[in-house]
């Protein structure tokens, strides 16, 4: 479903993608590991090309797109062919909750006002905010702001759900609430490619993990596999610290 072909960013003399290669699969489920500063949210972003690589090539469900040749309808089409959620929520704040999850769907997909809403309501529902739809963002918890991004996330159905650190501004006390979510989630078959930094969620919901530093991948396995046996002493010290 994703395939990263030898991805570089330079942010000026900066080299902070260092040639990445990365695959996933239809309905895989893959977290991105690794201190602060290693490019993480950087290699998020350029899969759809929030920022645009160096050098690279992103193939998403095969359409293959050259960083340096891309046109504008390549960039489209993977904006179009992903979903992200952000660490800060990134709603509208002027607009109910409702109306932020049906906002994409009028405007990027041409879908009426009442086929939006109902989708929409529906996906509300799905993440257990039911009551709280007409509210406004401000009205909500982190946690439940956070799942109305899952939500408007899961409106545009993507082929490919991308999460940079869902959980990183929240209270302790909510993150379970907002993790719960992804897992079932992640349950449903979808493609995930999530940067966290809470281990042992990382371990249960993952199919695959990749520990990054300095940005290139250091090793990547198996939760299993990174958790009880990793190879590379960078990626030993850093999951020690799971439970
Ligand atoms: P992570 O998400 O793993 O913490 P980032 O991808 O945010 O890492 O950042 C990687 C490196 O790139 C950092 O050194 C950061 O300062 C730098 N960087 C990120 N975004 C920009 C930008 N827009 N302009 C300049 N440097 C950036
Ligand atoms: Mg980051």
């Amino acid at each position: 479903m994703i395939q990263l072909q030898q991805i570089h960013k330079y942010f000026g003399e900066h080299h902070v993608l260092k040639g990445i290669d990365l695959t996933v699969g239809k309905g895989e489920v893959v977290a991105i590991l690794g201190p602060s500063g290693s490019g993480k949210s950087t290699l998020l972003r350029s899969v759809n090309f929030l920022e645009r690589p160096s050098s690279g090539v992103i193939t998403i469900n095969g359409r293959r797109v050259e960083a340096a040749s891309a046109t504008k309808e390549d960039i489209l089409a993977l904006r179009t062919s992903t979903a992200m959620v952000f660490q800060q929520y990134h709603l509208f704040k002027n607009l109910r909750v409702l109306q932020n999850v049906m906002i994409g769907l009028t405007t990027v997909k041409k879908m009426t006002s009442a086929k939006a809403r109902e989708l929409s309501a529906a996906l509300l529902e799905k993440v257990g905010l039911k009551e709280r739809m007409n509210h406004y963002p401000s009205q909500l918890s982190g946690g439940q702001q956070q799942r109305v991004g899952i939500a408007r996330a899961l409106a545009l159905n993507p082929e490919v759900l991308l999460f940079d650190e869902p959980t990183s501004s929240l209270d302790p006390e909510l993150v379970d609430e907002v993790l719960a979510v992804i897992k079932q989630v992640a349950s449903e078959g979808n493609t995930m490619l999530i940067v966290t930094h809470e281990l042992n969620f990382a371990r249960e919901v993952a199919d695959r993990i990749v520990f990054m530093e300095d940005g290139a991948i250091v090793e990547e396995g198996t939760a299993e596999q990174m958790f009880t046996n990793p190879r590379a002493e960078r990626t030993k010290q850093f999951l020690s610290k799971a439970i």
